[in-house]
């Protein structure tokens, strides 16, 4: 039971059963019987999450939708996919890609979070900035309700305007609608080719500001990654990769399309770099070259877990012109709390992941935590952002709700929360809960 009742989070919570349906009859079945006895259930799909969306407690049931793990379709004509909620995404986009196509969300956790909870999420990834997230490619799906009642909305056709958008009214409703048992996306063909490069600043803020001057020159590239020095200094340590240990930060850019266009836009890209004081830029000549690159920024997590008893990976997105000031902001708050951070940004989307290096057994550290925390989603609402680019609300960020939507646009989720779950018994206390879970008092 106990291995259900954390998520990526250091919050902790105690599951009182787990149901895991092997089909969506099974998983409607067991929500009627919930919503008739008036038991909350927690959906859960691998428990990657970053926001205590998935923490249970007491008196509780976990549903998990692991056994949910069928690929129903790829239709090559239509090119859309169609797939149960369980399956780990990294699986079901390498299918797909055996079929020279692509299903473009690919957040870095992909080879471990179900394709469903990225759904449930509205995951992004690292190429957002040129394909959008999961909310961009979900065109129907199928859910089972609080009542047991198992609807279908949306479907396969690219154009649908029947009726309300109920398709991305459960996207990234975070468990709290309803429990997704099928999800329908659209495809695109797989680009021709790709090449990466990375930049190399003395100053973080010269990165950042590389950003908006590579897009100002029409270059929309697949990935567009900031890495701070105190994540190379980790990251080198745990797998060399050849990152500048004396940089305060690089950029790694991937531009993709067709073999023609792909070295003018990396090259404008560079040049773009330069004119912003890169003082090196590196071409990967290969394949091998490139993938190391990557290989670097994905073990940022691990790199940074190793270091430390509790990495808490924040979640501020502002509009990407604001990222130099939402950065030189981070880094002066961090240093007035005595924190230490990593900070990694999907860049192009102007999307912030404030790494905190801490120890959860430590609650007045927990308390500095929570105040730093405050202080970033601030000022990211303030530039114009949002609470959270693509990590959810669950239990951390709740609290924060109204300073986003005020008072009456939470009231308005709240009732349509009411007219699809009157009982209130899916995922409870997530998204709403005005107290949410203080991480110096919840954590295991
Ligand atoms: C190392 C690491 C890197 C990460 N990188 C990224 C990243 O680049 N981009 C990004 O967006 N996120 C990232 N994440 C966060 C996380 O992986 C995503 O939020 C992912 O979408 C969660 O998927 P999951 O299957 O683990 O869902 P869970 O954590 O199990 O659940 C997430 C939420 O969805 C709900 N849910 C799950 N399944 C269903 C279902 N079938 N029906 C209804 N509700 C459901 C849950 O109740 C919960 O609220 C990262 C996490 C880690 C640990």
């Amino acid at each position: 039971m106990a291995a259900y009742a954390y998520d990526a989070t250091p919050l902790a919570g105690e599951a009182s059963a787990v149901a895991l349906p092997r089909s969506a009859d099974q998983a409607a079945a067991v929500l009627r019987v919930c919503n008739r006895e008036g038991v909350p259930v927690v959906p859960r799909g691998a428990g990657t999450n970053l926001s205590g969306g998935t923490i249970p407690q007491r008196g509780m049931l976990v549903m998990a939708m692991t056994r949910m793990d069928r690929i129903i379709e790829i239709d090559v004509d239509n090119l859309t996919a169609t797939a149960q909620p369980g399956i780990v995404l990294g699986k079901f986009k390498a299918a797909i890609e055996a079929k020279g196509l692509l299903y473009p969300p690919d957040p870095s956790s992909m080879q471990v979070a179900s394709f469903g909870g990225t759904v449930a999420e509205s995951a992004g990834g690292l190429s957002g900035v040129k394909y959008g997230t999961t909310r961009d490619y979900v065109i129907g799906l199928e859910a089972a309700l609080a009542n047991g009642d198992l609807i279908r909305v949306g479907g396969k056709t690219l154009k649908n305007v029947s009726g309300y958008d109920l398709t991305h009214l459960f996207v990234g409703s975070e468990g709290t609608l309803g429990v997704i048992t099928e999800a329908t996306v659209r495809l695109i063909p797989l680009p021709e080719a790709r090449r990466t490069a990375l930049a190399v600043f003395n100053l973080l803020e010269d990165a950042a500001e590389a950003v908006s001057e590579i897009i100002r020159r029409k270059v929309v590239p697949r990935s567009l990654e900031l890495i701070d020095s105190e994540s190379i200094k980790h990251i080198e340590a745990y797998k060399p990769a050849g990152l500048p240990l004396d940089a305060e930060a690089v950029l790694l850019i991937e531009v993709d399309g067709r073999a023609s266009h792909v070295d003018e836009d990396l090259a404008l890209a560079a040049a773009a770099c330069r004119d912003m004081r890169a003082r090196e830029v590196r071409i990967a000549t290969n394949a091998r070259e490139a993938e190391a690159l990557w290989a670097a920024r994905r073990s940022h997590y691990p790199a940074l877990a190793r270091a430390c008893p509790t990495i808490i990976i924040e979640d501020v997105c502002v509009p990407r012109h604001h990222l130099p000031r939402m950065v030189k902001m981070v880094k002066e708050a961090s240093r007035r709390h005595g924190l230490k951070i990593g900070m990694v940004a999907h860049a192009g989307e102007g999307n912030l992941h404030p790494d905190i290096l801490c120890d959860a057994r430590n609650a007045e550290e927990m308390r500095r935590v929570e105040q730093f925390i405050e202080e970033i989603v601030r000022e990211a609402l303030s530039l114009g952002g949002t609470l959270t680019g693509e990590h959810g609300i669950g239990s951390m960020k709740a609290p924060f709700l109204a300073w986003q939507f005020g008072a009456a646009g939470v009231e308005t989720m709240k009732r349509i929360k009411a007219t699809l779950d009157p009982k209130g018994i899916l995922n409870p206390d997530k998204l709403f809960s005005e107290g949410g879970m203080k991480l110096s008092r919840s954590c295991g």
